[in-house]
């Protein structure tokens, strides 16, 4: 299998080029040569196979002739060593629920199996992985890499601005992992980033690897909790299931769509956004206009300019008539998203966090036209991650899981940087 920018300007690479790249040459992002279906033996044994299983036969089949499947089994089983359980909530609507991870967001499962992936593809030489974040980016790469063998993560925050429980999941790892508190901003650190990985002299000396979330390496590993839905699909009548997904940079319905073109038996799937609703718009219009972010309750995905729509777009070799036989939008307000989580706990005993909260609400939209359809919604965060949205729309407070007690309850250690590049190299060379 040959991997190629959406861009259709960089020649086509094996898959541990585009894992170590990022970016292809041509600015654009790397994508399948081309999408071979599942073997139907395959799919017969993902319908009662566990997830390890699962990402095992689909990760094996993504990755055909660069992986194999005695590779592949032992990457899953430790990155995805949490449930991933399918929920009724209510009598035609289903929740897949991706908020049981370390971080308690979805993104563990892309970043957990990446971080294993650079790991199997080097030759022992160890990695270094450098990181800015304003809060959740960190968390999840430092918990994603945290015990991976020859590889360390410096992830670099503004001191005193990020939460409390952001600074516990970076600050109380220890080992591979240091937490650095930088006296800047968030921009400082990104600058800081990207000074060193434009450093050619540092890069001679440690190997710096990207951990950005438009890499294939990361986006890849979502595929694999879609065929969760396999055994769903079967019992539905032929009006089919419809999944909806909750989206920002749209990486996590990317891998949705990758998984129907390969052989998940789903009749379509829903774009639900919060009014950061670009793509929405574009579905409906045929215009496609990129613009500022607003600020929502679901604010992991206030997003204007979407990075994975590329890839989108490259899926339907951008004809919007066949985007649209797999993909209608759906877009929201806070007003509505809120009152939603109140109804739904009062009405079902179910908590959504406000970004699942988006997906249901518009499943819910979908399913009263289609009065035989069956559906599942994304739930991509815990409702103990957003308390601050979630306690006063039910009126009650969230215990918090058990992880994310223990993380607070460690002892919590960071480096401490100036804004100055020299301190940096000397921090990643000590
Ligand atoms: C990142 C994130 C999203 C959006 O996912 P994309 O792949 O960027 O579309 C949705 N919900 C939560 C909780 C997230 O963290």
């Amino acid at each position: 299998m040959k991997w190629v920018s959406t861009r259709r300007n960089s020649p086509p690479v094996p898959f541990i080029d585009a894992l170590f790249a990022g970016t292809a040459p041509d600015g654009g992002l790397y994508f399948p040569q081309q999408f071979d279906p599942l073997p139907a033996s395959s799919l017969e044994r993902i319908r009662s196979a566990d997830l390890a299983e699962i990402g095992t036969i689909v990760g094996t089949h993504l990755l055909t002739g660069e992986i194999t499947e005695q590779e592949m089994g032992p990457i899953v089983r430790s990155a995805l060593d949490f449930a991933i359980p399918l929920v009724q909530v209510s009598d035609r609507a289903w929740a897949l629920e991706l908020s049981h991870g370390p971080t308690l967001a979805f993104k563990d499962v892309g970043a957990r199996v990446q971080a294993r992936l650079l790991h199997h593809f080097t030759d022992g030489t160890p990695l270094t992985i450098l990181v800015a974040t304003s809060g959740d980016t960190g968390s999840a790469v430092a918990q994603a890499f945290h015990g991976v063998p020859d590889s360390r993560v410096f992830v670099l925050y503004p001191e005193g601005q990020v939460t409390d429980v952001q600074e516990a999941q970076m600050a109380s790892l220890g080992g591979n992992i240091t937490a650095v508190a930088v006296a800047g901003t968030f921009d400082d650190c990104q600058g800081l980033v990207k000074q060193a990985f434009a450093d050619d002299e540092l890069r001679k000396r440690v190997w710096l690897t990207p951990a950005n979330s438009i890499n294939l390496g990361r986006l890849l590993p979502q595929v694999i909790y879609y065929f969760l839905l396999a055994r769903l699909a079967r019992s539905s009548d032929d009006e089919g299931l419809i999944v909806s997904v909750p989206s920002g940079n749209f990486g996590n319905l990317t891998a949705g769509l990758i998984a129907k073109r390969i052989g998940l038996p789903v009749r379509g799937f829903i774009a639900a956004t919060n009014v950061n609703d670009v793509v929405p718009q574009y579905l409906r219009s045929g215009i496609y206009s990129p613009r500022a972010s607003v600020r929502t309750v679901a604010n992991a995905m206030d997003v204007g300019a979407p990075s994975n729509f590329e890839r989108i777009r490259a899926l339907y070799d951008d004809d919007l008539d066949r985007m649209r036989e797999d993909l209608v939008g759906a877009a929201f307000e806070d007003t509505a998203v809120v009152a939603e989580i109140g109804r739904v706990y009062r009405e079902h005993g179910y908590l959504l966090d406000p970004h699942g909260a988006i997906a249901w609400l518009a499943l819910q939209q979908h399913l009263a036209q289609s009065p035989r359809a069956m559906g599942v919604f994304l739930a991509t965060a815990h409702p103990a991650k957003f308390r601050e949205v979630v306690e006063p729309a039910i009126g009650q407070a969230v215990p918090l899981p058990a992880t994310l007690a223990e993380a607070l309850s460690r002892p919590r250690s960071s480096a401490r940087l100036r804004v100055d590049y020299s301190a940096l190299v000397d921090l990643v060379l000590s």
